[in-house]
């Protein structure tokens, strides 16, 4: 079943690349997993997938020593400052830098380890009360700022677009990041490089793709709906 979801979702990821004239291999679908159990990760695992996102640190830790290493594991939610360093040497991209204070501890660790940490600015592009991220306004200082720590890369921005029932509510939001990343990259900052863009989730990852996402974030729509009950 869960093969099928994922064939389902690889053919729509293909025909918004071919709808927008953009190659599949500039788009990287990534399984959210966070509340599934570990089989249902390894059976996306062997249908290949092989870049999985979770939003809990303590959900990262426990699934990543039962899964094969060559997993690259996406940190897609909030995270505390005092928790970068259970993940820092587990995760290939932090998505959700939303701070100065965040990206310094993540320097710290990332240094302790002798690694660079890939980062995406969370960008609340809808201004909602109930997201994180920082305004699009405070978007460039933000980036100048982590610049300037030489652990990390800003590799692009990250947004979480509002729920909605018509994805194409969502399409001016992904073409205001878009803009927002193509501003960023034309002030010539010293060590980033924004070019990727972490947009699009189960609702409206085909509108995504059309508006430039190289990331989609997909989790309902492989996985099922989630279930918070029985935690
Ligand atoms: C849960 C989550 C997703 C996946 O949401 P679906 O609607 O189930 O695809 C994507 N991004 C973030 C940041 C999430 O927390």
């Amino acid at each position: 079943m869960l093969k099928q979801n994922l064939e389902n979702v690889e053919s729509a990821i293909q025909a918004a690349c071919a709808r927008s004239s953009r190659a599949r291999t500039d788009v990287t679908l990534i399984a959210v997993s966070k509340t599934k159990p570990i089989e249902m990760l390894r059976e996306i695992y062997d249908a290949g997938v092989r870049d999985f996102g979770e939003n809990k640190v303590q959900e990262i830790c426990d699934k990543y020593d039962k899964l094969p290493s060559d997993i690259r594991w996406h940190m897609i939610g909030h995270l505390q400052r005092n928790k970068v360093k259970y993940i820092i040497d587990k995760v290939c991209m932090i998505h959700s830098v939303d701070s100065y204070r965040l990206a310094e501890e993540i320097n710290i660790q990332a240094k302790k380890h002798q690694l660079v940490m890939p980062v995406l600015l969370e960008i609340n592009i809808a201004g909602e009360q109930t997201k994180f991220g920082v305004s699009k306004a405070d978007a460039l200082l933000l980036a100048e700022e982590v610049s300037h720590l030489d652990s990390i890369r800003v590799k692009g921005l990250m947004a979480v677009a509002p729920y909605v029932e018509d994805p194409e509510e969502n399409r001016k939001y992904f073409q205001e990041i878009r803009q927002l990343a193509v501003d960023i990259q034309r002030k010539n900052i010293d060590n980033i490089d924004i070019h990727a863009l972490s947009i699009g989730m189960t609702g409206d990852y085909a509108v995504a793709i059309e508006e430039g996402a190289t990331m989609v974030r997909v989790g309902t729509g492989i996985f099922g709906e989630r279930d918070y009950s029985k935690k």
